[in-house]
C-alpha cells in the first residue's frame, strides 16, 4: 500500500499518518519530521532548511525531492509507504511520478483532509510539542495536566517556531498557492479522495479507512 496524505498545515496529517502507518504496517515518511531532525542535529541540510521553515516558506524542490528519493530507496519503504507533507508542489509530484515509474511502483490512493481556514489557525496557534519525546498537545483541545510540561516524559512543552501566528498565516498562503493545485493534479489522475477533517481524529481515521477500503473492494 503506497499512500499520499494531503491537507493544509494543521489538518491532522501527522496524526492520521501515524494511525495509517500502524494500520497497514508501512513506512511513515514525514518530510517535516525529517527536516526538523536535520535542524536539531545542525547538519548542513538543517541549517539551509531552517531559514525557509522559520519563515513558513517551502524548502526548495531540488533539496526535498532528493531527500524523499533517498528515503524511498530504504528497505522499510519496500513493503509500502505513506508520504506525509510530500509532495507539496506540482514539480515535486511530477518528480515523484517519474521516480515511481522508474522503480515500478505506483500510488494506491491520495487522501486530502479538508479543514476550514479559521479552524486551522485555532489548531496551529494552540499546538504545543514536547521537546524530548515530541508528543503533541493543544492548549484548548488536548492540554497537558501541567500546562508547561509533558504528561508522558516531563519534558518542556514548546511552541514550534513555525506555529507562531505570522508564520501560520504565511504557511496557509503558501499552501493555497503552491500545494492546493495538487488536488486538481491528482483528481485528474482519479485517485484523489477527500475526507472531512473537522471531526474527531478517530472519525477522520474511520472515513479514511472507508475510502481506502472502498477503493480496494
Ligand atoms: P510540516 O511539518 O509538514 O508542516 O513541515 C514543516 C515545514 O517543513 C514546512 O513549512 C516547510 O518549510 C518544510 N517542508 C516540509 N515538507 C516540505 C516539502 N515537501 N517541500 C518543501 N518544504 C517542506
Amino acid at each position: 500500500m503506497n499512500l499520499i496524505l494531503l491537507g493544509a498545515p494543521g489538518s491532522g496529517k501527522g496524526t492520521q499518518s501515524a494511525f495509517l502507518a500502524r494500520e497497514f504496517d508501512i513506512a511513515h515518511i514525514s518530510t517535516g519530521d525529517i527536516l526538523r531532525a536535520a535542524v536539531a542535529a545542525e547538519t548542513d541540510l538543517g541549517k539551509k532548511a531552517q531559514e525557509y521553515m522559520n519563515k513558513g516558506e517551502l524548502v526548495p524542490d531540488e533539496i526535498i525531492i532528493e531527500i524523499v528519493k533517498e528515503r524511498l530507496r530504504q528497505e522499510d519503504a519496500e513493503g509500502g509507504f505513506l508520504l506525509d507533507g510530500f509532495p507539496r508542489t506540482v514539480k515535486q509530484a511530477q518528480a515523484l511520478d517519474r521516480f515511481l515509474e522508474e522503480s515500478g511502483k505506483k500510488i494506491d490512493a491520495v487522501i486530502d483532509i479538508e479543514v476550514e481556514d479559521n479552524e486551522i489557525i485555532t489548531r496551529l496557534s494552540g499546538r504545543r510539542v514536547c521537546v524530548d519525546c515530541k508528543e503533541v498537545y493543544h492548549l484548548i483541545f488536548e492540554p497537558s495536566k501541567n500546562e508547561e510540561y509533558c504528561d508522558l516524559c516531563g519534558g518542556k512543552l514548546i511552541q514550534r517556531e513555525d506555529d507562531r501566528i505570522d508564520t501560520i498565516k504565511r504557511r496557509t498562503e503558501v499552501y493555497k498557492k503552491q500545494t492546493e493545485p495538487l488536488i486538481e493534479y491528482y483528481r485528474q489522475k482519479r485517485f484523489l479522495r477527500s475526507v472531512n477533517g473537522q471531526q474527531s481524529a478517530e472519525s477522520v481515521f474511520k472515513d479514511i479507512l472507508t475510502v481506502i477500503k472502498g477503493d480496494y473492494a
